[in-house]
């Protein structure tokens, strides 16, 4: 497996030093959760170790809701982002998703929604 990203590592491992930010959005996403559970899906997500693995689980995180024509013409996909959380899906906004895990758009942005199935990892 290649990793070929500045902040990851010789050895594929993601720095640690990241931190949860729990938002306070509009939709009250963190009402769904206890602070134990949001704790949880922050400190397993971290757990995880590696970049791809990670990028590979946002990916499964979003879904398309659909797409929204901009004034200029040009159309860009609508999301959602759904978490499980045991045996149901809970979806939240972006803005606590995003703090949720310590990550921040661009990530999600350049490495989660536009690398289609171009996975390395085995599945
Ligand atoms: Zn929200």
């Amino acid at each position: 497996m290649i990793i070929g990203e500045g902040h990851v590592s010789l050895r594929g491992f993601v720095r640690p030093a990241k931190q949860q930010t729990i938002e306070d959005c509009f939709c009250n996403c963190r009402n769904q959760f206890s602070l134990e559970q949001m704790r949880m899906f922050f400190t397993d997500f971290w757990a995880v170790g590696n970049h791809e693995k990670q990028n590979y689980y946002l990916r499964g995180c979003l879904e398309v809701l659909g797409t929204e024509t901009l004034n200029n013409g040009t159309t860009r996909k609508m999301y959602r982002y759904k978490l499980k959380l045991r045996e149901s899906t809970v979806y939240v906004c972006r803005k606590f998703f995003l703090g949720l895990y310590g990550i921040n758009e661009s990530r999600i942005r350049r490495k989660v929604r536009h690398q289609n199935n171009k996975c390395k990892i085995q599945c």
